[in-house]
């Protein structure tokens, strides 16, 4: 299955400005963005609005990964996966930029837009937003 790079474009574009879509019958939001309400299903067709997440959040739980189960993932390790509240909404993101245990529960932390892998037969760069944390101003 190919994609074609003006579909390719529109993925990267709406990962950069965390597309998600929100069921206007219940009002839950997903990320990434589905299609339909798993909850209204049949309802929610023609419902789901696109909704751009706030770049900003706060760690609700996290995550150390010390082995990695995807190959692009190799030589990264560890690595942190976390879920972080962006508005009310929570995503399953990683986390970059820091050390695993500079990490703590609550900690604010902003969207980044990343490469984060390198297809090497086909030379395809797939780019995704992971969340680094937001540095406090030493005084
Ligand atoms: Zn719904």
């Amino acid at each position: 299955m190919g994609f074609s790079p003006s579909r390719e474009w529109r993925e990267i574009a709406a990962r950069y400005r965390l597309e998600a879509s929100r069921c206007e019958s219940c009002g839950r939001v997903y990320y990434p963005p589905r299609g339909l309400c798993s909850v209204c299903r049949r309802k929610s067709i023609g419902a789901m609005k696109t909704v751009n997440l706030p770049r900003r959040g706060k760690i609700v739980t996290y995550s150390v990964i010390h082995t990695a189960p995807l190959k692009a993932f190799e030589g990264r390790t560890p690595y942190v996966v976390a879920i972080v509240d962006l508005g009310g909404v929570k995503i399953q993101t990683l986390l970059t930029d820091c050390e695993p245990e500079d990490i703590k529960i609550g900690d604010e932390v902003e969207a980044v837009f990343r490469r984060i892998k390198e297809d090497g037969e086909r030379g395809v760069i797939h780019y995704g937003t992971s969340f680094r944390p937001v540095r406090k101003v030493e005084t």
